[in-house]
């Protein structure tokens, strides 16, 4: 589904991303982890277009991802993309969060945007607040609001960057529920996290970043069994 090859990013003279190759089958599940400053977000929105790279190449189900061919704004719309910070919009119900980017850039009639909104929200457990305003509702609930709200673009790929860092420690696991069902339900998935229970129990490999390079790939087995270097050694460490 997507293919990144010899990937680089630079801002001014520093390389946020220095080399990446990495390849993501349809239906696969990755946990992204890394120190803070190793280029995971900075990946993500190279991946989703957010940010034009400076080299290399993206291939998502073969369409080469390149602002200069037009073809980064048409494959976006086909990422779902979760940040830390809820980004909904304050202003709009949580139902016409949902609704709003299926009628516009989808073009989907009010009907069908809605019935797919309820589904969604229904999904994530969180129908019943539908009506109410995203600052009426919980971190957790925010957060599943923003997942049902890109599910409702029926994306080939949901990039998820650290979206429980910043809830509270009794919101964590009902994101993560949620996320663990995607995963069971066979949605590709790029999760930058660090919640290593999660990557236990849903990924089907752990990415480890380091300096804007992948130093490790490998399935959670054998990340977590034998672990020799001592970069990912005294990561681990470190947040547990
Ligand atoms: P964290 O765990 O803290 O979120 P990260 O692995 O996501 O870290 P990135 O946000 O990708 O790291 O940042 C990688 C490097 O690129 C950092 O050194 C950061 O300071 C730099 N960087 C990121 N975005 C920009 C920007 N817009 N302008 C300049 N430098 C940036
Ligand atoms: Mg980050």
């Amino acid at each position: 589904l997507v293919r990144v090859r010899g990937l680089e990013k630079r801002f001014g003279d520093y390389r946020a991303l220095a080399g990446i190759d990495l390849d993501i089958a349809r239906g696969e599940r990755l946990v992204v982890c890394g120190p803070s400053g190793s280029g995971k977000s900075t990946l993500a929105y190279c991946l989703n277009g957010l940010e034009p790279h400076d080299a290399g190449r993206i291939l998502i189900d073969g369409m080469p991802l390149d602002e200069e061919l037009g073809t980064a704004h048409e494959l976006r719309r086909s990422i779902g993309m979760v940040f830390q910070s809820f980004n909904l919009f304050p202003h709009l119900s949580v139902l016409e969060n949902c609704t709003l980017a299926p009628r516009l850039v989808l073009r989907l009639g009010e009907q069908e945007a809605h019935r797919r909104a309820m589904e969604n929200l229904e999904r994530v457990g969180i129908a019943d607040q539908a009506a109410k305003r995203p600052d009426r509702l919980s971190g957790g609930q925010q957060q599943r609001v923003a997942i049902a709200r890109a599910l409702c673009m029926r994306p080939r790929l949901m990039l998820f960057d650290e979206p429980t860092s910043a809830l509270d420690p009794e919101m964590v696991k009902e994101v993560l529920d949620v996320m663990i069902e995607l995963a069971q339900s066979g949605m590709t998935m790029v999760c930058i996290t660090h919640e290593m229970g999660f990557a236990r129990a849903a990924a089907d490999r752990i990415v480890f970043m380091d300096q804007g390079r992948i130093i490790r790939e490998a399935p959670p087995k054998t990340f977590f069994g034998d672990q020799q270097d001592p970069r990912i050694r005294r990561f681990l460490a470190d947040i547990t």
